[in-house]
């Protein structure tokens, strides 16, 4: 399945801490055709990664790989797309990412199918674990046992599935289909919690950010409305990976990244984060980037630099621990603990980072 990517069209090369990154942006979690409840052709979803310029995007069609075996998808050669599909239990709940791999499983529990694909090694992620609805007219789709962590991460921002939260038909669904993106506001915190306790308790996990896209066809007044396109939804949530400049990025090494935490999660509606970079270092050649471990010592320090003014949260093991209002700066790091970042604009999410552990 390695597919080499020497146009390096759109990925950027990044200097963090004096260590050479390429950053690649994409859209994890897309349906395609193959899924019952999308009829979207794959040509049609690489030309909206095409015109929104994304180096990869994952596939996650329900239940099948045939994404695989298909013409465009095998023929395409500038942008990286990773196969993958997303398992469901019999009650529709426990939803699951899994990632290049040709078996599976149907009809199973949770526990079994994500022991299973965990337990060997399989690229998996439970998709969207908590949900809201204030319609209950929409079920919700949630990963029922929270003790249940056989998986590499989690979704802790899925575009569909706030987007569906917030609808009520009656009440703003011509708000919500006509403009879909200002409806993505933020993750859901219950989900962040859920991650952060995680990780307070010494179980890491990686977070990413999904699109979840279908395109969506509905009947209304006669007329045939699409929305929640792919190419509206590119424009929304994406997981930027960094991976080492020394290796060619492939589908495999963007998973590599996204398992180890080596990403963060960018509403582009926000902006793009073109400058963006964040770590901690000692600033004598001690250094860690999102996903990585570092001892802890006295001079640590999480520094951010971003292109325009926003509120920057440092949050040491699940606690709020300082705000900054700036575009470049830093928060001394004061003890061991899980930091990350999170980046707002009026109340607007826009750049959540993976957690770096200072041990
Ligand atoms: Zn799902
Ligand atoms: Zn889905």
């Amino acid at each position: 399945m390695q597919k080499e990517n020497n146009k390096e069209k759109y990925m950027k090369k990044k200097s963090i801490f004096s260590r050479d990154f390429f950053e690649l942006t994409g859209c994890v979690h897309n349906h395609s055709e193959y899924s019952y409840d999308s009829s979207v052709p794959i040509s049609k979803i690489i030309l909206a990664a095409r015109n929104n310029e994304l180096d990869y995007f994952t596939l996650n069609d329900h239940l099948n790989m045939q994404a695989r075996d298909d013409r465009d998808f095998r023929n395409e050669k500038d942008i990286l797309i990773i196969a993958g599909s997303e398992i469901n239990d019999k009650s529709n709940n426990n939803h699951f990412l899994v990632f290049d791999h040709s078996e599976i499983i149907k009809g199973e529990d949770a526990s079994k199918y994500s022991k299973y694909y965990f337990e060997n090694g399989v690229t998996c992620f439970a998709a969207h674990p908590f949900e809201k609805r204030i319609c209950n007219k929409f079920r919700k789709y949630i990963w029922t046992d929270p003790e249940n962590t056989n998986f590499h991460g989690l979704e802790i921002w899925n575009a569909v599935s706030e987007w569906v939260g917030k609808l009520s038909p009656k009440k703003n669904g011509v708000f919500l289909v006509f403009f879909s993106s200002f409806f993505i506001r933020k993750p859901f915190q219950k989900t962040l919690n859920y991650w952060d306790d995680l990780a307070k308790n010494n179980i890491r996990k990686a977070a990413i950010g999904s699109t979840d896209a279908h395109s969506i066809t509905h009947k209304w007044m006669g007329l045939k409305l699409v929305f929640l396109t792919h190419k509206m939804l590119f424009k929304t949530i994406r997981t930027n990976v960094l991976l080492s400049a020394s290796e060619t990025p492939s589908q495999k090494s963007i998973l590599k990244a996204l398992r180890n935490g080596n990403s963060y999660i960018v509403n582009y509606k926000q902006g793009n984060p073109y400058n963006f970079y964040a770590g901690i270092s000692d600033s004598k050649g001690k250094s860690a980037i999102f996903g990585e471990e570092i001892e802890y010592s006295e001079n640590l320090k999480f520094y951010f630099r971003l292109p325009k003014i926003a509120k920057v949260v440092l949050i040491r093991s699940g606690k709020k621990i300082k705000t900054e209002r700036d575009e470049k700066g830093y928060f001394d790091i004061l003890g061991k603990g899980v930091y990350r970042l999170e980046i707002t604009q009026l109340g607007r999410g826009w750049i959540y980072t993976n957690h770096i552990y200072v041990i």
